[in-house]
């Protein structure tokens, strides 16, 4: 009895040792292969933006996955999030396409960094690899729909007419491969920035 006794006290001991090896590298471990993760999102930065005053805490709302936003619902979180003057320009363009028979809403305005993650991570299953998602879609750091500072416009024609006059309200379409994508790039009036081929950094 008294040999079988001491094995089993030995692997007593030996599961304890291992328990507490894992106890101490597994904190360590985690982090590591979190910071090596193509979609890693560090802790919510862009969340902290002034542009994020009305939700707080910059949880996601459920409402900023709509695609098709009123440009004047202020109390909605993807037009309650962009930058003012972006949202004062998307709704004086508004107006005068309304008074020209263009029906105008937004598909996407302010996203959170966990929607845009999201949006990301989608694009890496629909395109096969995270290479061909991201001349897509932007990461959280680099998306100016995160900072709020970029507003996506259907439908089409709505998305051509703001393309066409937008310059006049200072919206100016970036991407050359996204004809509904706006930004607030010059002064009322002024001339829009040549356009990037696509949003990859
Ligand atoms: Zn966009």
């Amino acid at each position: 009895m008294k040999p079988a006794a001491r094995t089993a006290s030995v692997s007593v001991v030996a599961v304890a040792v291992v328990l507490a090896v894992a106890a101490v590298l597994a904190p360590g471990l985690l982090p590591a292969l979190g910071r090596t993760a193509p979609g890693d999102v560090p802790a919510l930065p862009a969340d902290a933006a002034p542009t994020d005053a009305l939700s707080g805490t910059g949880a996601a709302d459920p409402r900023e996955r709509d695609d098709q936003i009123d440009p004047f619902d202020d109390a909605h979180p993807a037009i309650a999030g962009l930058d003012p003057d972006l949202r004062a320009a998307l709704q004086a363009a508004a107006r005068d396409a309304a008074a020209a028979d263009v029906d105008l809403w937004v598909t996407s305005g302010r996203r959170s960094a966990e929607y845009q993650q999201e949006l990301l991570d989608r694009a890496e299953q629909t395109y096969g690899s995270l290479e061909a998602a991201l001349e897509r879609v932007a990461t959280p750091e680099t998306s100016s729909h995160v900072t709020g500072g970029a507003v996506d416009i259907g439908p089409t024609d709505a998305a051509d007419w703001v393309g066409r006059f937008g310059d006049a309200y200072g919206l100016c379409q970036t991407y050359a491969n996204e004809m509904w994508h706006f930004e607030l790039a010059t002064t009322p009036g002024g001339e829009c920035p040549a356009q990037l081929p696509d949003a990859t950094p």
